[in-house]
């Protein structure tokens, strides 16, 4: 194709709008213009990049025998009340009426529509396992979208969803997706990591997110290197460094504290105690009971985790003041777990083993120095708190790294929280109507391409991996004015072409200056330069943007040499 007969509207400006650098470049590249908050017109760049990444996607799940649905985005409000999630979602859904006043609404996710379908089609286990995927555009109302394409209101979704009628089946499908996952962000070249992933009220069994690891990312990942232990930190369980403690008196002390109510206080107050010395007493009511929680003064309670651990059911909450006073006689701020009666205490794992420890007595202005855990109190030893760097793998002890990531795929075990809602039952080999399993799995198309931008971009714009740019290669003419660089640029695109290569033209009469600019604005891997002082020596210039280097080929040599320079950059799956 040629520069000068395709759209690509770039900007000299930096976008004032724009909050990150993949908006940005997504914007200044010409690949995106926005239409209103979290809505956004494809212009030829991205549509290619999503196209490409859509088709890459596809492969994997043909791979894994995934049947490809195209399903509708208008859904009638019946199927969501059936599944109870009309209710649920809540305003992110996008609703509205036909014209005789029925409601409808735009689809945020398939399970409704694909479980309608499985229910009505589906009738004995012979049929089963299906893997059923569609790659369709998601409408959600997002409350803040952000950041370009990063967090849309309207977006593109590989949605797929199998049907078993064993849970072993279920596993076997779930493995395949993750791994097929896995290939698919390779094959676009994203640095990513997997990790378990809570399956809230869901109710489902097993879930891993797939998180792109870029600094605007929204989720703390925390992840071992070593062993491959990775999880979102409200998943997450680590070992705290030991910390070396006093030997502690014979019996813990009472000492006045006037007007302390914070850890930080405490720690510059004279007699106090550092954070990692203290113990920080939270009350919890959980089902209307109050419970305490303590946790090491620096440390911060987990209330995912909290959350796991007084079960789906309980309804829990930080206790208001009142209800702290009337259980525990004293203000937040000045409690502690010495002395207390008839409550369920449940003691965070890193105060396993310490001693000498500083906490509130239960009594405004006053604290107790010299306690030692399991001596001057006990508890249920939990994880409760939040990972924190510096901390050391649960599985293998070594050192953890967190990282920001931005989920950029969910698969997940539903088993049959839509099955048995929707009534979507086939006959057993008894012969007995039993509810599908289901699982399904999500990945989002735009979110793929900017993440990958976040990832690869220099101060001169976008290195897109070679599997996802719009084009592969540029064949840029220096000076349109030279018949002969012309001539040889023309050659070359032609050859390069016939090779099934991806080659835009740079044909645009404009100053090099410019043209280089832009070409490395919308981040094509590899540019062919004819220039009229090489052409002389009947050479041409490769140039890799993302190594920043280029060499002169000789011009019967281009096609072959960018051939394998494409082949060598374009990323590999890791199997
Ligand atoms: P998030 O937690 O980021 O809101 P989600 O958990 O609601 O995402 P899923 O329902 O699991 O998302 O959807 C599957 C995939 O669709 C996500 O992994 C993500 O890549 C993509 N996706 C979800 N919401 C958006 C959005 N608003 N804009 C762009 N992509 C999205
Ligand atoms: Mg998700």
């Amino acid at each position: 194709m040629r520069w000068s007969e395709t759209f690509i509207p770039t900007l000299r400006e930096m976008p004032a709008e724009a909050e990150t650098i993949s908006h940005q470049l997504l914007l200044r590249a010409g690949y995106i213009r926005q239409v209103a908050a979290g809505i956004y017109s494809y212009l030829p760049l991205a549509q290619r990049s999503v196209l490409k990444i859509s088709q890459i996607i596809r492969e994997e799940m043909n791979r894994i025998g995934g049947q490809e649905f195209f399903l509708p985005v208008l859904h009638p409000r019946e199927l969501w009340e059936e599944s109870g999630r009309w209710e649920i979602m809540g305003d992110n859904m996008f609703r509205l009426k036909d014209r005789a006043g029925r409601d409808m609404c735009l689809g945020m996710t398939h399970e409704e529509v694909i479980t309608d379908i499985a229910r009505h089609e589906l009738r004995s286990y012979k049929q089963l396992p299906q893997t059923w995927y569609q790659i369709q555009t998601k409408f959600r109302d997002e409350a803040r979208p952000k950041g370009g394409l990063l967090r849309v209101r309207q977006f593109t979704m590989k949605d797929a969803y199998s049907f078993h009628t064993s849970w072993e089946s279920l596993d076997e499908t779930y493995q395949q997706q993750y791994r097929a996952y896995s290939r698919i962000y390779d094959r676009c070249g994203l640095r990513y990591i997997a990790v378990k992933a809570d399956t809230g009220a869901m109710g489902g069994k097993d879930s891993h997110e797939f998180s792109a690891l870029i600094d605007v990312g929204e989720d703390l990942i925390v992840h071992c290197e070593h062993c491959g232990y990775g999880a979102n930190r409200e998943m997450a369980i680590s070992r705290a460094p030991v910390v070396d403690d006093q030997p502690a008196p014979d019996r813990p002390e009472k000492f006045p504290t006037p007007g302390i109510r914070t850890i930080a206080a405490l720690e510059t107050f004279p007699g106090g105690a550092e954070a990692h010395r203290q113990i920080k007493t939270l009350v919890y009511m959980v089902d209307e009971q109050p419970v305490l929680v303590c946790v090491r003064g620096d440390h911060t309670v987990n209330e995912a985790a909290l959350a796991r651990l007084f079960g789906a059911e309980a309804r829990f909450y930080p206790a208001h003041p009142g209800q702290i006073v009337a259980a525990m006689g004293a203000n937040a701020g000045s409690l502690g777990p010495v002395g207390v009666s008839g409550l369920r205490i449940v003691v965070d794992e890193a105060l396993r083993g310490r001693k000498n420890m500083t906490t509130g007595a239960n009594e405004d202005d006053f604290h107790i120095r010299g306690v030692v855990v399991d001596r001057d109190f006990k508890g249920e030893y939990q994880q409760v708190r939040l990972v924190e760097e510096g901390d050391f793998c649960i599985n293998c002890g070594k050192p953890i790294r967190m990282w920001k990531g931005l989920e950029v795929g969910q698969i997940f075990k539903l088993g049959v929280r839509y099955s048995q809602t929707m009534k979507a039952t086939v006959l057993n080999e008894k012969g007995e109507a039993v509810p599908m399993i289901m699982g399904c799995y999500g990945i989002g198309v735009e979110r793929i391409l900017a993440a990958a931008i976040e990832q690869n971009h220099d101060e001169n714009g976008m290195i897109l991996p070679v599997s996802i740019a719009p084009f592969s290669v540029i064949v840029n003419v220096v000076n349109m004015g030279d018949p002969e660089s012309v001539r040889a640029a023309e050659r070359i695109t032609t050859a390069l072409e016939a090779a099934g290569i991806d080659v835009l033209l740079d044909d645009r009469d404009e100053r090099p200056g410019v043209k280089f600019k832009d070409n490395d604005l919308i981040g094509i891997p590899l540019r062919v330069t004819l220039g009229p002082k090489k052409l002389k020596e009947g050479k041409a210039e490769i140039y890799i943007r993302a190594k920043r280097e280029s060499v002169d080929v000789a011009l019967d040599e281009v096609a072959a040499r960018v051939q394998a320079a494409l082949e060598s950059s374009t990323p590999q799956t890791k199997e």
